[in-house]
């Protein structure tokens, strides 16, 4: 479903994920590969930033959730017995005109009839199933035996592993298993930039629970994960929470939410919450031979596990904080003159660069030397960057277009020249109000790590 949309802001986004090294198009220089990207260096420590929070809140600061790290390439009874290689395909439509692939939810319909979304052509093939799975072979000999999948979602390998971590963790349910990881969908169109790729991450929980609790739970994490989008900086005016209604909802599941954000390209699931019911435990089960039941020492019952599963894309989510932050407003430049600054308005949690340190000339080694000394404090605890480069206004508005939050500034007074009671403070710049405070270098530390928590 779509709300309002933005294509011009859209595009200043791409370009300037681009232009600052957040995100490339992968094999660029030879092309380009349809739906697959590469994450430049910030990107990546947006990335990282936004996988470790999820990795904090979902698994260190629970006692009910261990993680896990499973394999990429998949034995095919694993997606055989989860469904995946009879049933995970989308339908879709050739396009006898462009020759474009379309899936059939994305043809349009004009005064009735349907046509291609790329060419308005009519001349539309029948729809039939296309499996999104990539498919490759294991080992020298190629043939039915060696067949493997690249997952399609994290998912199925903590299923398929619940058993041991079961035992070995000693867990008693409600309890949860979280893993962030690579999967791989053959998406017949990818497209909106990152929003729906070839080969993307998630960050999957899997918790499990007796049957009478999936309902509660399903309620439960609905509202943990708008928390988290909150966070890391998402309003809350911007995320929806969709019911998916009974006949769009895999057959085997009793509630479904998706978590949907207003993107520029319209209002689009970053993430799904789903009550999955005791469906995959029971589908390893019987197709394994192996028990996966549960034994309650306190009711001594045995019965097989149900889930509750909040599944996020990383990359979603990535591209879901860069166009939250992206903003443009009206600042003065070097001389006085209003002029418009580009602003990534990231939470300072997740911003890739937290602070930019910079010394007022590159030609005094005193500043530069002191500026240093900065960089090296503060290093330890949080991502710097060092800066010597143009006017400092410059140097400023590098940063706020990269959405580094706090800007350090060495200059004459902090050596004591002017006034010997300033030696040793620096400006502290905030990047949203642009407003300077002067601080003690040896405060500095403490008083970003607050503002970073
Ligand atoms: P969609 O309907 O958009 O194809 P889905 O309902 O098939 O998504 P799930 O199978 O529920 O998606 O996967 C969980 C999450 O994984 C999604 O909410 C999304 O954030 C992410 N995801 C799924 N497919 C892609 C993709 N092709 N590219 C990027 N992220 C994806």
């Amino acid at each position: 479903m779509s709300t309002g949309t933005d294509p011009q802001r859209m595009e200043k986004i791409v370009s300037l994920c681009k232009r600052r090294g957040f995100i490339f198009q992968s094999s660029e220089i030879y092309g380009g590969l349809n739906g697959l990207w590469d994450y430049g260096p910030l990107g990546v420590e947006l990335k990282r930033n936004l996988k470790n929070y999820w990795w904090q809140v979902t698994v260190h600061e629970r006692d009910d959730v261990v993680g896990m790290d499973g394999s990429i390439l998949t034995h095919p009874a694993v997606l055989k017995a989860s469904g995946h290689v009879e049933g995970f395909s989308d339908p879709m439509i050739d396009c006898r005109t462009c020759k474009a692939h379309l899936r059939a939810d994305q043809l349009v319909e004009k005064k009735g009839v349907q046509q291609c979304a790329n060419c308005g052509g009519k001349d539309l093939t029948a729809p039939r199933q296309f499996n999104l799975m990539f498919e490759t072979q294991v080992g020298a000999t190629a043939d039915e035996s060696s067949i493997a999948y690249l997952r399609p979602e994290t998912a199925q390998s903590i299923f398929v592993q619940f058993k041991n971590i079961l035992e070995i963790s000693r867990k008693k349910l409600p309890f949860g298993i979280a893993q962030i990881g690579k999967a791989f969908r053959n998406e017949i169109n990818p497209r909106n930039f990152t929003f729906r790729s070839r080969e993307f991450e998630q960050m999957e929980l899997e918790y499990f629970c007796r049957p009478e609790q999936g309902m509660e739970l399903l309620e439960y994490w609905k509202e943990e994960r708008l928390k988290f989008y909150e966070n890391v900086g998402i309003l809350r005016s911007k995320l929806h929470v969709l019911t998916v209604p009974d006949d769009e909802r895999a057959f085997y599941s009793k509630g479904t939410y998706d978590i949907e954000y207003d993107f520029p390209f319209g209002r689009q699931e970053l993430e799904g919450v789903a009550y999955r019911t005791d469906y995959d435990l029971s589908q390893h089960q019987k197709a394994s031979g192996k028990s996966f039941e549960y034994f309650d020492e306190e009711t001594k019952q045995r019965f097989v596990p149900h889930v509750v599963e909040p599944s996020a894309g990383v990359d979603r989510a990535v591209l879901a904080l860069i166009c939250e932050a992206y903003s443009e407003d009206q600042a003065p430049d070097e001389k006085g003159r209003m002029e418009t600054r580009i602003v990534l308005r990231f939470q300072p949690r997740i911003a890739p660069i937290k602070c930019g340190v910079f010394p007022l000339l590159k030609n005094n080694p005193q500043l530069v030397a002191k500026a240093k000394e900065i960089v090296q404090l503060l290093r330890a605890q949080m991502t710097v960057f060092y800066d010597e480069s143009g006017a400092i206004g410059r140097r400023y508005r590098r940063q706020d277009e990269i959405g580094t939050p706090f800007g350090v500034t060495v200059d004459f007074e902090t050596l004591g020249e002017k006034d010997p009671a300033l030696c040793d403070t620096v400006t502290l710049r905030d990047r949203d109000s642009m407003k300077q405070e002067r601080v003690a270098i040896q405060d500095l530390p403490a008083i970003l790590r607050e503002r970073l928590a």
